[in-house]
């Protein structure tokens, strides 16, 4: 037989009934499925093919003919094809019927008119919002106002003005517009409307026939407590409105904390300075300091040196969408008085005579323990050391 082998494109018996026909069509095409085909061009290629020769051997007079003549009892028109054997086909498992069924072969060129309108989810939007320190670290709720584009109300999106819209001049209304390809003839969006049917011929006064309008919304914002500087709060919903019914985008809201006039943060925990008498250093005692969660005491050693960080476990910032807080650090600042009341300055002479006296004592006892140690003084063992001539 001369020409194509239709049987074997489909892959059946020459005594195939027309159930087998058409169950082995169905199976082929799905083969070709994109999805399973990286190769577009020949999946296209060998779908046509297999759709040419189903159209030939599900119609029983033209397989009548092709069964006594070949390819050539078909007539100089080829295959006369029929898209309603398509829709036979696969309007049984969910295609649409031809146009849906290359829409989901082979992209959306052939796409139904609704695919032109479909909902689409409104874009996300970003913000910036800057607390204080305090409601950072407790939480706090706040409204603010988003800049934002919505479906425009007085025209539900479409553009135009009521009674503004007309019947599509290149589709006549249908969204759509055939074309041939090869045999076949395929419809695809209309280029003029983008698949709507209808033109705008007064446009909506209110969005100048965008069908968007630039609004402002008040959006509630809870900000959980212990966020930090760059912290994200998203509210769903939030961002700019969708298109065709679609949901709105989402809201972003990045923090921004303003810093404390006294407090320093790092992480949840809070890093404050307090200043200190030299005499509380030497002799200890108390100092109450401020902390986010109200006064505390903090008791100072006798001794303590100046400089000391002395730690408030829990007293911090509330950990970010945890339990617990970080923890209340203070530091012991001790500065030499500049100007002195009479009374403290002359104590502090005094002082200064005891404090040399006693220094002096100690530090002549240190060099004598050195010598009866040793045996010889601490200057000998440093030239040693340094492998000076002595
Ligand atoms: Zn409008
Ligand atoms: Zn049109």
């Amino acid at each position: 037989m001369a020409g194509k082998d239709y049987y074997n494109v489909l892959g059946v018996e020459r005594d195939a009934s027309a159930d087998q026909v058409k169950k082995a069509y169905r199976r082929r095409a799905l083969e070709l499925h994109p999805d399973r085909n990286p190769d577009r061009a020949d999946a296209e290629e060998r779908f046509k093919e297999l759709s040419e020769a189903y159209a030939v051997l599900s119609d029983p007079q033209q397989r009548a003919r092709y069964d006594r003549f070949g390819e050539a009892g078909l007539g100089n028109g080829g295959v006369a094809f029929d898209p309603s054997v398509f829709e036979d086909v696969f309007g049984s498992f969910g295609f649409g019927g031809l146009e849906d069924l290359f829409a989901q072969f082979f992209g959306g060129a052939a796409g139904r008119a609704r695919t032109a309108t479909r909902a689409r989810r409104g874009a996300d939007l970003r913000y910036r919002l800057e607390i204080g320190f305090e409601e950072a670290a407790f939480g706090t709720e706040l409204k603010i106002r988003v800049p934002r584009s919505e479906t425009c109300p007085g025209c539900h999106g479409s553009g135009a003005a009521e009674q503004g819209l007309v019947t599509c001049s290149t589709c006549g209304g249908q969204g759509r517009v055939a074309y041939q390809h090869g045999f076949m003839q395929i419809a695809r969006t209309c280029p003029a409307c983008r698949g709507r049917g209808q033109e705008i011929r007064h446009p909506c006064e209110e969005c100048r026939g965008r069908g968007r309008i630039d609004a402002e919304r008040t959006v509630k914002v809870r900000v959980p407590a212990g966020v930090d500087n760059g912290t994200h709060v998203r509210i769903q919903g939030g961002g700019e409105g969708g298109a065709s019914g679609g949901p709105a985008g989402d809201l972003y809201v990045e923090i921004g904390v303003r810093p404390h006039e006294r407090f320093h943060r790092d992480g949840a925990d809070v890093h404050d300075q307090v200043q200190v008498g030299f005499s509380e250093l030497v002799l200890g005692g108390s100092v109450d300091v401020q902390t986010l969660h109200g006064q505390k005491t903090v008791e100072i050693e006798a001794g303590t040196e100046p400089g000391t960080v002395i730690r408030l476990r829990g007293e911090g910032i509330p950990l970010l969408g945890r339990h617990g807080r970080g923890d209340h650090l203070v530091h012991l600042i001790a500065r030499p008085p500049r100007k002195l009341p009479r009374q403290e300055r002359e104590l502090w002479e005094s002082l200064r005579e005891l404090e040399q006296a006693r220094l002096r004592a100690e530090r002549s006892r240190d060099a004598e323990s050195a010598k009866t140690s040793e045996g010889r003084g601490l200057f000998d063992k440093v030239k040693d050391i340094f492998g000076g001539e002595s």
